[in-house]
């Protein structure tokens, strides 16, 4: 397997918690990459609120052009109360959505894993949640947030708009993602959506069904609503491996799935597209309340980083490595505020990424690169 020795690395801090965080994962990437050999080139850009305020834009040319040049992108938050005035019209949430769009990044993987030493932090009964594995794959180019959307004069005042729409194009990529993963995995894939009211839903449901039975036949399909698989994600999450559903879906019932991990300051995700950089985020947002604080979890940033060596630059055994760190570390019983367990140290931000940085440096790995299973969309 040839790997990339250098890698080009697009960094963007962005709002609230995202430098705070970023600033542990590279922490625990330069360890890494010292450790088996790897060079990381980072550029640091300005996205979101960070960037409206310096350049009125909350995606910069040179910001795009950085990331459409970059072997990947790492991306902390954007967004927070100093631009949240409704009547504002550009927002730090634009700058994302443009990156994405530009990007071409239409595949949003969310891995859930319940990890053994967080049971007891989860604030569900242990034996519901012990052994919870899922992966949400979220189509992230379409539907909702990308559709036509206003205001209009109304016999009763004014009436705003938002329109969910998909084709059947952007439906098949995105369920030809979700097969191929569920055939890496267990081979039981859930697609969610709400067929018995929405038409777009219906052709979802339709769609999916058909590229399944066509192109991934060993995989065991099922349908399910989106507010029955919100209910069955906190009564049973173990009966899910992978799930596929829309953006807006995607959205709420990943923050729904993160409280199976004990906190959303734990969890990664991966963008990714046919072709170029994939974008490497933490699920949490800005996080205003306790930005500045020293109190945010960097693990979700830190995860994302593991993703981003193992699906885009290959470097399989620093990522073995990064994740085993923090298994390492919170099995060791290093906690913070969002995880916080009677009896056990509270870590602030800076010792947290120190702590994995550590263990990162001196755990006992193989050190051989691997084939990954290929997770790449295409
Ligand atoms: P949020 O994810 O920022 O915070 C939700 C709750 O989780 C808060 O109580 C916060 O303190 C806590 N939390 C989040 N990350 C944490 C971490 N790493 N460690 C400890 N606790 C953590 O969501 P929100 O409050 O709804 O949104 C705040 C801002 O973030 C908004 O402006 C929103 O638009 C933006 N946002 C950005 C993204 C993104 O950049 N991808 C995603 C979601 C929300």
């Amino acid at each position: 397997m040839v790997v990339e020795v250098s890698a080009k690395i697009a960094l963007l801090p962005g709002d609230g918690i995202g430098p705070e965080v970023m600033a542990e994962a590279i922490k625990v990437l330069n360890v890494v990459a010292d450790r088996f050999g790897h060079v990381l080139e980072v550029e640091e850009k300005l996205v979101g609120g960070a960037a409206l305020d310096r350049v009125n834009s909350p995606l910069p040319d040179e910001t795009l052009a950085s990331c459409r040049d970059a072997d990947a992108i790492l991306l902390g938050a954007v967004g927070g109360p100093k631009w949240d005035d409704p009547e504002r019209s550009i927002r730090p949430e634009q700058g994302l959505l443009r990156l994405r769009t530009e990007l071409g990044l239409f595949a949003n993987l969310r891995p859930v894993r319940v990890h053994p030493a967080m049971v007891g932090v989860v604030p569900l009964r242990p034996d519901i949640v012990e052994g919870a594995d899922l992966l949400v794959v979220r189509e992230l180019t379409g539907g909702i947030y990308f559709g036509a959307r206003g205001r209009r004069e109304h016999a009763s005042g004014v009436q705003a708009f938002d329109t969910m729409t998909y084709s059947t194009g952007e439906i098949e990529r995105i369920a030809r993602v979700a097969g191929r993963l569920a055939g890496q995995r267990s081979g039981r894939l859930t697609s969610v959506d709400k067929a018995n009211i929405l038409e777009s839903s219906r052709l979802w449901r339709s769609t999916v069904s058909r590229v399944m039975r066509d192109e991934f036949p060993e995989v065991q399909l099922d349908h399910v609503l989106v507010d029955a698989a919100a209910m069955y994600l906190i009564q049973r999450p173990t009966c899910f491996d992978v799930l596929v559903t829309s953006n807006l879906f995607g959205d709420i019932l990943t923050d729904e799935a993160s409280v199976l991990a004990g906190s959303m300051g734990l969890l990664p995700s991966a963008s990714l597209g046919s072709d170029g950089p994939g974008l490497y985020e933490p699920v949490h947002g800005s996080a205003p309340d306790i930005a500045g604080r020293g109190i945010a979890n960097p693990i979700g940033m830190i995860a994302s980083a593991a993703l981003m060596c193992r699906w885009s630059l290959k470097w399989t055994a620093a990522a073995d490595c990064i994740e085993a760190a923090v298994a390492c570390v919170l099995e060791d019983g290093a906690r913070m505020a969002d995880i916080a367990e009677s009896g056990k140290p509270l870590f602030s931000t800076a010792e947290m990424g120190t702590k994995i940085a550590e263990a990162a440096a001196q755990l006992e790995v193989d050190t051989e690169e691997h084939q990954e299973t290929p997770c790449v969309p295409t």
